[in-house]
């Protein structure tokens, strides 16, 4: 079945909308919330889909680290759009090797 994930639906991506056939469902990822774990001596964290980007950035605080990803919508917008918009935000191009 055609299906169209829903994140925060900030961005432009129209994915997020089903289109008007009435076949497709909308699967919402905001209940897909938890951080996993956290390996900070592997700069790496599994997060659910559904995390959203401030909460990715606390999480990584609070082990002593900075993931750079930072966005005017970071409050609502989550992981799973912020991957499938490859969204750069203001810190992207400073960082880049
Ligand atoms: C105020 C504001 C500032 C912004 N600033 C920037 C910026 O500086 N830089 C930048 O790059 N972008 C920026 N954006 C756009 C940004 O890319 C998106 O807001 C954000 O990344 C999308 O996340 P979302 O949770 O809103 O996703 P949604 O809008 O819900 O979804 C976006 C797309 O991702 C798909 N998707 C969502 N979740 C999943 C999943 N789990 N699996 C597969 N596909 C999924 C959806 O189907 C859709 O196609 C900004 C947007 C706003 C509103």
């Amino acid at each position: 079945m055609p299906s169209s994930r829903r994140a925060a639906t900030r961005a432009t991506a129209g994915a997020a909308t089903p289109d008007e056939s009435g076949t497709q469902i909308v699967l919402a990822m905001r209940r897909m919330h938890q951080v996993r774990s956290i390996d900070a001596d592997n700069y790496s964290m599994i997060v659910e889909a559904g995390v959203t980007l401030s909460k990715a950035q606390d999480a990584a605080r609070e082990a002593n680290r900075l993931f750079p990803l930072s966005l005017g919508s970071e409050g609502t917008a989550q992981i799973g759009g912020n991957l499938s918009t490859n969204a750069g935000g203001t810190g992207g191009p400073s960082l880049r090797a």
